[in-house]
């Protein structure tokens, strides 16, 4: 019998619980990825360059495994009929995704192919845990981190990932499209920068893997807060893209460690713990779907944001606020699609409180132009800084770039990098270029937008006044 194996953000073929079954249980398989035009969640124009790359590497993968990627565009289910008709398909296996409008749209396809008589068999790749099995003791979601990653934790096995499938016979159908007649890479090649940090597709996820396990994991909790230093995985947008797993990820650093006596690595688990956020975002997606374009506490809907600010906003973006980390951190997006953890906080917390722009501006640049783009993590991150979402930062926490800077990039070399026009000013200036006029003249890096100072003061005062 033929299975057909639809790819969506799964994009590898070990550890692929989808793809294993399929290659197990029929002797014909038909790899596809459908473009979607009615997309669910569409991508962002950082995303859609990385989708391009990662479907080339993932059929270059398939063809040496002895397949390939059938390519196809249109409405989902019309378009897996047709295959299905074709090829002769009995079954359809795919791996979940978890977008509130993604379950929606799967969960119709799921029974609508059921009524054609086709099994659909679904799988997780993406989690360590489904987004619904974690709950308190009353059966509710959880709201705030460290609870639920306590009870998350302790379930937590390095578990050995399923190795890459022996293809048993592979489907051919002709007339799949070519991968530039999905039309992701953009019209104007402004992809350079991506292209010199990145590679999309399994092998490269596994390259960065080997990196850090050889190296920064030694040093992860204290060089994780350094922007300058290569101090975390980078893995983000190789996991958005399922180009590797949770699972892989646990099972290569723990049996590097030796044994689970996480003494020999005290890092492996502040490490493990971010996987754990992203996790817990998902959870919350999955629990509160409203919360990519709502606050998560109604008590911010009266929040007194000043009026949208076009020309503050595209300041912002282009990394011409006048404020060095933050500029730095907005020029590193733009430029590599990437943003240092730390540096998104800040950038995060001065948009939304020294601007006091609605966060949902951010959100939706960071959507645009992050290579790592994924609605449960952004949307997470943005109300945590915002001060509105599930166990957000305290309304009086308003990050000082400036304070932040001196902490994080004392000898300026993140500064210096991404600010190359103040590259040979001393330390102290490239923190606080402001100080000298003739530097700024010099240089044409802008004053200051706004004063730090008085607008957290104003910030300040609107979150008070939300308090009452
Ligand atoms: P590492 O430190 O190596 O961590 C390993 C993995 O853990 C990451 O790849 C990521 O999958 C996960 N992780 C780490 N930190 C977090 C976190 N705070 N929340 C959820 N998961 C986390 N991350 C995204 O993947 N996509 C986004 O769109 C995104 N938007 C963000 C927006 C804001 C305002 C903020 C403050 C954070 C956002 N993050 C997002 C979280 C975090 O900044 C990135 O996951 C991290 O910087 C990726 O780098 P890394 O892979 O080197 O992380």
């Amino acid at each position: 019998s033929t299975a057909l194996v639809l790819f969506r953000r799964d994009l590898r073929l070990a550890d692929n619980p989808a793809w294993s079954a399929a290659c197990a249980e029929h002797a014909h398989v038909l790899p596809v990825f459908i473009h979607a035009d009615d997309e669910a969640c569409p991508a962002g124009s950082a995303s859609r360059w990385w989708l391009h790359h990662a479907l080339r590497a993932l059929d270059r993968d398939l063809r040496d495994a002895g397949a390939a990627l059938h390519l196809r565009r249109g409405e989902l289910l019309d378009v897996l009929r047709e295959l299905i008709r074709r090829s002769g398909a009995v079954a359809v296996y795919w791996n979940r995704l978890y977008e509130p409008a993604a379950i929606s749209r799967d969960t119709q396809l799921k029974s609508a192919l059921r009524q054609d008589g086709i099994a659909v068999h679904s799988h997780n790749a993406a989690l360590w845990c489904e987004p619904w099995r974690i709950a308190t003791g009353q059966g509710q979601p959880y709201k705030v981190f460290t609870p639920y990653w306590r009870k998350l934790r302790p379930e937590l096995q390095a578990v050995a990932p399923l190795p890459a499938p022996r293809v048993p016979g592979w489907r051919e159908l002709p007339d799949g499209l070519p991968l530039e007649a999905l039309e992701l890479l953009p019209r104007i090649d402004w992809a350079g920068g991506l292209r010199a940090h990145w590679q999309p597709g399994q092998a490269g996820a596994r390259e960065l893997l080997e990196i850090f396990a050889d190296d920064a994991i030694n040093d992860y909790a204290r060089a994780r807060d350094l922007p300058a230093r290569h101090g975390t995985s980078r893995l983000s947008p190789h996991l958005h893209f399922g180009e590797i797993s949770p699972r892989q990820i646990h099972f290569e650093l723990d049996r590097r460690a030796g044994a689970i006596d996480t003494r020999r690595r005290p890092d492996l688990e502040p490490f493990l713990r971010e996987l754990g956020w992203r996790e817990f975002a998902h959870h919350l997606l999955f629990h509160f779907p409203y919360t990519p374009t709502e606050n998560f506490n109604p008590r911010f809907n009266e929040f007194a944001w000043a009026a949208d600010d076009e020309v503050a906003i595209e300041r912002w973006q282009r990394g011409r606020t006048g404020i060095p980390l933050v500029d730095a951190g907005m020029r590193e997006l733009w430029h590599t699609g990437w943003m240092h953890n730390r540096v998104r906080m800040i950038v995060a917390s001065f948009l939304t409180k020294n601007l006091r722009q609605h966060w949902l501006h951010g959100a939706r640049w960071f959507h645009d132009t992050l290579v790592d783009a994924d609605l449960a993590n952004n949307t997470l991150g943005w109300q945590w800084v915002a001060g509105c979402g599930a166990d957000a930062a305290p309304y009086f926490r308003v990050f000082n770039p400036l304070t932040q800077a001196k902490k994080f990039d004392p000898d300026g070399a993140y500064l210096r990098h991404w600010l190359p026009e103040l590259g040979d000013a001393p330390v102290a200036l490239l923190h606080e270029p402001w100080k000298d006029a003739a530097l700024l003249r010099r240089s044409g890096y802008p004053a200051p937008m706004v004063d730090l100072g008085q607008s957290r003061q104003q910030a300040l005062g609107a979150y008070a006044a939300l308090a009452r």
